[in-house]
């Protein structure tokens, strides 16, 4: 089985979000897989950080799509020896900023032509004519907005064999641009239609891939039904309803070698579900390294995040002040709204023994958060499936959650019988609201004095099976079925 994954982000080549953390663990982790006999290589954009980091590259063909002229570079991920396609243009993806955006956060100007390409380049890769003769995949995986035009090209210019899978890990970015770029992007206008690529006059990358892949999924079960609803749906919860019998929720796991509290380089003390004592140092060292008061006993909630309204957290700062006052310490990371960030800001500025504000993208500090706090606040108001909730719960930081996507799928409520059966491993929120997460917040505070209950919630999380290994193979019978045709 050949598959090419096409994807616009790979961690550890580059990463702006959850779906770099899936791009970098899933093919590993079918590769690691007993029961996959196949082969699967990375398609990516090769940005500066992409051409750095790789390893063992070599040019392997010249390509022309929509009218740019791209080297595809083969090489290996630097952690595994994952393949990876790298395209590599020069003035389309080497420039001083991130994958979609400038150093300012504003997006490139031409992302249409850019994802484009991708798209472009991917489908012809599953053609006849790719100039990689010797390695025709059996089936495409595109992932988000990004790649999503790939199965249109697939069907309409390439009329492809290969089987393509779209895969939506956020629905809230779609990828629509003016129709202008129509004939930039070498689209039939014909197909510029609701029975097409056209989404409310503008051309939809996802809506595109929505269309025209033989099968989709999405990165949790609860996320597969959400999406189907107009709460939720952004749009697209008509085309999904029709298309309900080739969607599947699969949840993302975690990659152990990245995030496992008995490996992770990043932290002084390395901790397990046996022996947590690891954990007090590294939180110790945490409220050190950021200016809060020293105290095992001062309980530290953590956050890291993308602040936007999706994550929820504008829910917090007005409930702060309260926590603050019963000890709470906060150490959150994160970048986004300003508005957001200033009110973080502001209350760090108040009590900055107790609130630790660090604005911007850090992996380092992100590991020490998860290790080093005692409980980690994630009340998104939609979550695909969300990554940091598992680090939580793989770290022995019980997440407090909304009850929304992958959240709703992968943390389990305490309360009187799941800690009875030992199946409680977080808190969450009835209501999406500053009351409701005070109040779950507060709860979780009074379970937390009671260290023997609380290091049952901590173990209960720690000893999950939330690795890649059975979402792995969720995704080899997704590839098989595709393959099938059922
Ligand atoms: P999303 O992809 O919607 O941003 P996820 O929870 O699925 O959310 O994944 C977010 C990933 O990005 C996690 O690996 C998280 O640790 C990381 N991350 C988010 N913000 C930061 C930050 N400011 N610094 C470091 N890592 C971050």
């Amino acid at each position: 089985m050949r598959v090419l994954f096409a994807t616009s982000e790979a961690y550890p080549l580059i990463k702006t979000g959850g779906l770099a953390d899936v791009s970098g663990a899933l093919p590993k982790a079918l590769n690691n897989l007993a029961e996959f006999d196949g082969d699967i290589k990375i398609l990516l954009p090769g940005y500066q950080a992409v051409l750095e980091k790789l390893r063992d590259v070599s040019p392997v063909a010249t390509i022309e799509v929509l009218g740019q002229t791209c080297t595809l570079l083969m090489g290996k991920m630097p952690d595994s020896d994952t393949d990876v396609i790298a395209i590599q243009n020069t003035q389309l993806y080497e420039r001083n900023g991130g994958p979609y955006s400038d150093k300012h956060g504003v997006e490139w100007l031409d992302n249409a032509l850019r994802f484009g390409v991708l798209s472009r380049a991917a489908s012809l890769l599953c053609s006849k004519h790719s100039p990689l003769q010797s390695w025709q995949p059996d089936l495409i995986q595109c992932n988000d907005w990004q790649t999503a035009l790939a199965p249109a090209y697939m069907k309409l210019i390439d009329f492809s064999s290969t089987k393509s899978i779209l895969s939506l890990h956020n629905l809230a970015f779609q990828g629509n641009f003016d129709v202008s770029w129509l004939k930039a992007l070498e689209l039939p206008i014909e197909n510029f239609q609701i029975s097409g690529f056209e989404y409310h006059g503008q051309i939809s990358f996802l809506k595109a891939g929505l269309f025209y892949a033989d099968k989709l999924s999405t990165v949790s079960p609860t996320y597969a039904h959400e999406i189907q609803t107009e709460t939720f749906g952004f749009g697209l919860q008509g085309l999904l309803q029709i298309r309900k019998d080739d969607l599947t929720g699969i949840l993302n796991g975690i990659d152990a070698e990245e995030w496992s509290p008995e490996k992770d380089s990043s932290l002084i003390k390395n901790y397990s579900a046996s022996d947590l004592s690891g954990k007090a140092a590294v939180k110790k060292a945490l409220q050190e390294q950021l200016g809060l008061h020293v105290d095992a006993d001062a309980p530290l909630l953590g956050v890291v995040s993308r602040l936007t309204h999706q994550k929820g957290l504008d829910l917090l700062p007005k409930i702060m002040p309260q926590l603050i006052a019963q000890g709470c310490q906060f150490a959150i990371l994160g970048s986004g709204d300003k508005a957001l960030e200033a009110s973080f800001n502001d209350l760090a500025q108040k009590t900055p023994a107790q609130v630790s504000m660090t604005i911007g993208y850090n992996e380092h500090l992100s590991h020490n958060i998860m290790a080093g706090c005692d409980m980690f606040v994630m009340p998104s108001r939609f979550e695909p499936c969300g990554l940091n909730q598992l680090y939580g719960l793989a770290y022995g930081t019980p997440p407090i959650v909304n009850a929304t996507g992958g959240l709703a799928d992968s943390v389990c409520d305490t309360n009187e019988t799941t800690l009875n059966n030992d199946t409680a491993t977080g808190f969450v929120m009835k209501s999406v609201s500053s009351a409701s997460l005070l109040v779950t917040i507060e709860h979780a505070l009074t379970i937390w004095k009671n260290k023997a209950l609380w290091q049952r919630i901590q173990r209960n999380g720690m000893q999950q099976d939330i690795g890649w290994g059975s979402s792995a193979k969720a995704y080899l019978k997704l590839y098989e079925k595709t393959l099938s045709g059922h």
